[in-house]
C-alpha cells in the first residue's frame, strides 16, 4: 500500500504535505507533487495535512492513473521535503474539474 497524490494538486501546492513525511517521499513537478510509492511507509500523516484534499490511500477505488503517474514521475522529479511558497492563484484551481488535463510532465525544482 501507499499514498497516492491525485488531480486536485495540479496547480494548488500549498506544500503542507512535504513537511510532514517522516521519510521525506515527496517529489516535485512543475505544477504538481507526487508520492514515490516504494518509499511511501503508509503512516498516513500527510493525509489529514493537504487542504487540498489531494491525497489519498491507494485502497481507494479508482485511483490507478494517479498511482502511475505517481510511480513513474517519483523516478524523475526531484525530491522536496521542505515547503515553498504556493502560486498565488493556488485557491482559485482548488476543486476545479477538468485539472487532469493541465498536468505538466515537466520536473519542478525541488528543495
Ligand atoms: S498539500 Fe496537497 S495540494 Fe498541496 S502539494 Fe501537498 S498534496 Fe499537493
Ligand atoms: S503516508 Fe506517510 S510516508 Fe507516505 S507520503 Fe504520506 S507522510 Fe510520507
Amino acid at each position: 500500500m501507499t499514498y497516492v497524490v491525485v488531480e486536485n494538486c495540479i496547480k494548488c501546492k500549498y506544500m503542507d504535505c512535504v513537511e510532514v513525511c517522516p521519510v521525506d517521499c515527496f517529489y516535485e513537478g512543475e505544477n504538481m507533487l507526487v508520492i514515490h510509492p516504494d518509499e511511501c511507509i503508509d503512516c498516513g500523516v500527510c493525509e489529514p495535512e493537504c487542504p487540498a484534499e489531494a491525497i489519498k490511500p491507494d485502497t481507494e477505488s479508482g485511483l490507478e492513473k494517479w498511482l502511475g503517474i505517481n510511480a513513474e514521475y517519483a523516478k524523475s522529479w526531484p525530491n522536496i521535503s521542505v515547503k515553498k511558497e504556493a502560486p498565488g492563484d493556488s485557491k482559485e484551481w482548488d476543486g476545479k474539474p477538468g485539472k487532469a488535463e493541465l498536468f505538466s510532465p515537466v520536473a519542478g525544482t525541488g528543495d
